[in-house]
Protein backbone atom coordinates (compact mmCIF):
# COMPACT_ATOMS: atom_id res chain seq x y z
CA UNK A 1 0.00 0.00 0.00
CA UNK A 2 1.28 3.37 -0.55
CA UNK A 3 1.03 6.68 0.50
CA UNK A 4 -1.09 7.24 -2.66
CA UNK A 5 -3.69 4.69 -1.83
CA UNK A 6 -4.61 6.58 1.68
CA UNK A 7 -5.13 10.06 -0.32
CA UNK A 8 -7.65 8.51 -2.28
CA UNK A 9 -9.86 9.11 0.72
CA UNK A 10 -9.44 12.98 0.46
CA UNK A 11 -12.57 12.38 -2.29
CA UNK A 12 -14.63 11.08 0.84
CA UNK A 13 -13.88 13.61 2.89
CA UNK A 14 -15.69 17.37 4.06
CA UNK A 15 -13.13 19.76 1.75
CA UNK A 16 -12.20 21.68 5.30
CA UNK A 17 -10.57 18.72 6.66
CA UNK A 18 -8.31 17.98 3.92
CA UNK A 19 -5.47 19.59 5.33
CA UNK A 20 -5.94 17.59 8.72
CA UNK A 21 -5.78 14.56 6.89
CA UNK A 22 -2.75 15.23 4.99
CA UNK A 23 -1.24 16.25 7.76
CA UNK A 24 -2.01 13.21 9.59
CA UNK A 25 -0.60 10.53 7.24
CA UNK A 26 2.47 13.49 6.51
CA UNK A 27 2.74 12.22 10.39
CA UNK A 28 2.38 9.10 10.13
CA UNK A 29 4.83 8.86 7.79
CA UNK A 30 7.57 11.11 9.57
CA UNK A 31 7.33 8.84 12.39
CA UNK A 32 7.64 5.65 9.85
CA UNK A 33 4.75 4.23 10.93
CA UNK A 34 3.12 2.30 7.40
CA UNK A 35 -0.60 2.40 7.55
CA UNK A 36 -3.42 1.03 4.92
CA UNK A 37 -6.67 3.34 6.09
CA UNK A 38 -9.40 1.26 5.10
CA UNK A 39 -11.95 3.96 5.84
CA UNK A 40 -12.15 7.89 6.48
CA UNK A 41 -15.43 9.50 7.06
CA UNK A 42 -17.43 12.54 8.74
CA UNK A 43 -19.59 11.11 11.77
CA UNK A 44 -21.04 13.44 14.74
CA UNK A 45 -18.83 16.01 13.40
CA UNK A 46 -15.92 14.80 13.88
CA UNK A 47 -12.83 13.22 11.73
CA UNK A 48 -13.10 8.93 11.63
CA UNK A 49 -9.72 7.04 10.37
CA UNK A 50 -10.19 2.86 10.43
CA UNK A 51 -6.75 1.28 9.38
CA UNK A 52 -6.98 -2.18 8.42
CA UNK A 53 -4.70 -3.83 9.41
CA UNK A 54 -4.83 -2.05 12.78
CA UNK A 55 -1.35 -0.36 14.25
CA UNK A 56 -1.66 0.23 17.46
CA UNK A 57 1.37 2.96 16.99
CA UNK A 58 -1.15 5.09 14.82
CA UNK A 59 -3.50 5.48 17.45
CA UNK A 60 -1.84 8.12 18.93
CA UNK A 61 -2.00 10.43 16.11
CA UNK A 62 -5.24 9.49 14.84
CA UNK A 63 -6.78 10.25 18.24
CA UNK A 64 -4.95 14.12 18.17
CA UNK A 65 -6.27 14.15 14.12
CA UNK A 66 -9.56 13.62 15.19
CA UNK A 67 -9.51 15.97 18.02
CA UNK A 68 -8.54 18.57 16.07
CA UNK A 69 -11.14 17.99 14.00
CA UNK A 70 -13.62 18.82 16.62
CA UNK A 71 -12.02 22.33 16.19
CA UNK A 72 -11.97 22.53 12.72
CA UNK A 73 -14.40 24.29 10.51
CA UNK A 74 -15.41 20.89 7.75
CA UNK A 75 -16.14 23.43 4.89
CA UNK A 76 -13.05 25.86 5.42
CA UNK A 77 -10.63 24.36 7.69
CA UNK A 78 -10.76 27.28 9.71
CA UNK A 79 -11.18 27.13 13.34
CA UNK A 80 -14.36 25.80 14.15
CA UNK A 81 -16.89 24.08 16.88
CA UNK A 82 -19.34 21.51 16.96
CA UNK A 83 -22.49 22.57 15.89
CA UNK A 84 -26.53 21.26 15.51
CA UNK A 85 -29.00 21.50 12.75
CA UNK A 86 -32.33 19.23 12.62
CA UNK A 87 -30.38 17.29 14.79
CA UNK A 88 -27.48 16.78 11.87
CA UNK A 89 -23.54 17.60 13.64
CA UNK A 90 -21.21 19.37 12.17
CA UNK A 91 -17.87 21.13 12.82
CA UNK A 92 -18.03 25.04 11.83
CA UNK A 93 -16.82 28.29 11.80
CA UNK A 94 -18.90 31.60 12.51
CA UNK A 95 -19.52 32.19 9.03
CA UNK A 96 -20.41 28.22 7.85
CA UNK A 97 -22.28 27.79 11.29
CA UNK A 98 -25.47 30.28 9.42
CA UNK A 99 -28.41 28.44 10.70
CA UNK A 100 -26.87 25.96 13.00
CA UNK A 101 -27.06 26.17 17.06
CA UNK A 102 -25.12 25.01 19.72
CA UNK A 103 -26.31 21.83 21.20
CA UNK A 104 -27.24 22.06 25.18
CA UNK A 105 -25.06 18.78 25.38
CA UNK A 106 -22.68 16.54 23.50
CA UNK A 107 -24.83 14.42 21.20
CA UNK A 108 -25.17 11.16 23.24
CA UNK A 109 -25.31 7.59 21.15
CA UNK A 110 -27.30 5.14 22.87
CA UNK A 111 -27.11 1.44 21.90
CA UNK A 112 -30.39 -0.58 23.14
CA UNK A 113 -29.01 -4.44 24.15
CA UNK A 114 -31.63 -7.46 24.43
CA UNK A 115 -30.45 -9.70 26.51
CA UNK A 116 -29.79 -13.01 25.20
CA UNK A 117 -29.97 -11.57 21.65
CA UNK A 118 -26.30 -10.86 21.09
CA UNK A 119 -24.62 -11.81 17.69
CA UNK A 120 -21.19 -10.63 16.16
CA UNK A 121 -22.89 -9.25 12.89
ZN1 LIG B 1 -15.82 27.56 7.66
Amino acid sequence: MSENDNLRWLDHLPVGWAQLYRDLLSDLAAAGITVCVDEVKEKFGSLRVHLEPRVSEARPYIGAAEERSKVTCQRCGEPGEMLMRNRIVATLCPAHGDGFSKPERPPVVTIYMKPGNISDE
